[in-house]
């Protein structure tokens, strides 16, 4: 099977021209000018954009969670991923503590092997580093190809992994080419606001918000980019969300370190006004529950600094943490917050919301575009150039753009397993109008192309602080 895409712009990190592309199977084979080709299939890309397929390194699907699960499994996740332009994601293995990694291998496995749409990858959750932990490290570099290991500074008792332990799972990674995603927050500081509100009767999602105050966030950033320059292990601080952690982070370059920074979309624009739907009016409104997740959202100073940080190369990356549930699920909250199942659904939306409100109004340039949604996350990964470009030689993972259509995002109208959205109404500028995985349309006007159990594991290389 051949395909021919005639005359589209093409956009990477790097470059930008107008070329066709031919694709031989499920790989790019040659770019040019009016290639003299004949294939199977032509798509005419004239006036379009066309970008490398979306890298979300971020998202959590079917995730077991208080006796229930998040509302996009494998299929539906990452179905609705490839009808906003991202071929590929990144979730995340949960140790359980007290058991091995491996039993957790096995577990994610079998709810993912087989039922994805779209190509996927993990990272593996560290949340008991022990002795036994310690030797199945290489294991997962060298034979399994999953190379990033992730670790909670909050959640004690569940998730949280103390500095003793962040100290040895750095030096043991470190030595064998791997690096550590961290949710950065201080969980102690956090557990004591949640307890004090709870205590005060204060119970509605605005107290999820103000239980976790930026210092608790630019503590941990700080604490965490201090460890990763002692032991020498390469960081990358998912979902950061402000200032003062970013602040953590340029600190530390004068110093000559490197820290990786991924954002999320809803950091970059919405803000924690969003929990004030809930000030006490006489009824207490539960709107904001859409928008509980963890770190919340914050300031429109912050969005100021993360547009700015991607700009200045101190964030890499712009992911989703995509963690949907159900309103009812949501409910489960409904007179606590701190019940309120966290996370929001955007593993649809990414693309087009960077697009409409990145380079549509100006704060991002199209390569920075394709750089911090493609490119840096293939990068960073170990999954470069294979994934995250548009050349000879790498996977056909394509999206075809239409940067003029308008249109307007609605859980009516999404393809994500959750019935709402967190930008109902939002009024977008550009649009996802086919696109390839590995040589194969997967969205055409539309509609899906490709059945679950297409999707497929993609081990990754080992990884180095330089991209
Ligand atoms: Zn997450």
């Amino acid at each position: 099977m051949s395909l021919l895409i005639k005359n589209g712009r093409i956009i990477t990190a790097d470059a930008d021209y107008v070329a066709d592309i031919f694709i031989d199977g499920e790989i790019i084979h040659t770019i040019g000018k009016n290639l003299p080709v004949n294939a199977d299939e032509i798509i005419d890309a004239t006036g379009k954009l066309v970008f490398p397929g979306g890298i979300d390194p971020h998202v959590h699907l079917d995730m077991p969670f208080m006796g229930t699960f998040s509302s996009d499994n494998y299929e539906t996740g990452t179905r609705a991923a490839l009808f906003g332009g991202t071929t590929m994601v990144i979730d995340f293995i949960l140790q359980k503590q007290g058991n091995s990694l491996h039993a957790a291998l096995d577990e994610w496995r079998g709810r993912s092997d087989g039922n994805c749409v779209g190509d996927y990858s993990f990272h593996i959750a560290v949340t008991d580093f022990n002795d036994n932990t310690k030797k199945e490290i290489k294991d997962f570099i060298e034979k399994e190809g999953i190379t990033s290991f992730k670790t909670f500074m909050a959640y004690k008792g569940a998730l949280m992994i103390d500095d003793r332990q962040m100290i040895g799972l750095m030096e043991e990674v470190k030595q064998h080419g791997g690096l550590i995603n961290v949710h950065a927050t201080n969980g102690d500081m956090i557990d004591y606001l949640i307890a004090k509100h709870r205590a005060e009767g204060k119970l509605s999602p605005l107290y999820h918000y103000l239980s976790q105050p930026e210092v608790t966030e630019a503590e941990a950033a700080e604490r965490f980019v201090d460890m990763s320059n002692y032991t020498g292990c390469p960081g990358y601080i998912v979902h950061l969300t402000c200032e003062g952690a970013l602040n953590a982070v340029r600190n530390a370059t004068k110093r000559n370190q490197k820290t990786f920074v991924e954002t999320c979309i809803q950091y970059l624009i919405l803000d924690a006004s969003l929990y004030e739907k809930d000030l006490p009016t006489g009824q207490a409104g539960f709107e904001g529950a859409k928008w509980v997740m963890s770190p919340p959202l914050r300031q429109k100073k912050d969005q100021e600094t993360l547009w700015a940080g991607i700009n200045q190369g101190l964030v890499q990356v712009v992911a989703t943490d995509h963690c949907p549930f159900m309103w009812e699920q949501k409910k489960m909250g409904e007179k606590d917050f701190s019940k309120i199942p966290n996370g929001h659904p955007a593993i649809e939306n990414r693309m087009e919301l960077l697009f409409s409100e990145g380079v549509v109004k100006n704060r991002i340039t199209l390569n920075k575009y394709v750089e911090v949604a493609c490119t840096n996350p293939a990068k960073i990964f170990g999954m470069f150039p294979r994934k995250g470009t548009i050349a000879p030689g790498t996977d056909a993972d394509i999206v075809i753009f239409d940067p003029h259509e308008k249109h307007v995002l609605s859980a009516k109208t999404h393809h994500m397993n959750v019935d709402y959205s967190g930008y109902e109404g939002w009024e977008m500028t550009g649009k996802v109008k086919t696109v390839l995985l590995r040589g194969q349309v997967a969205i055409n006007d539309g509609k899906c192309l490709l059945q679950k159990g297409y999707g497929k594991f993609i081990r990754r290389n080992k990884v180095s602080a330089i991209v």
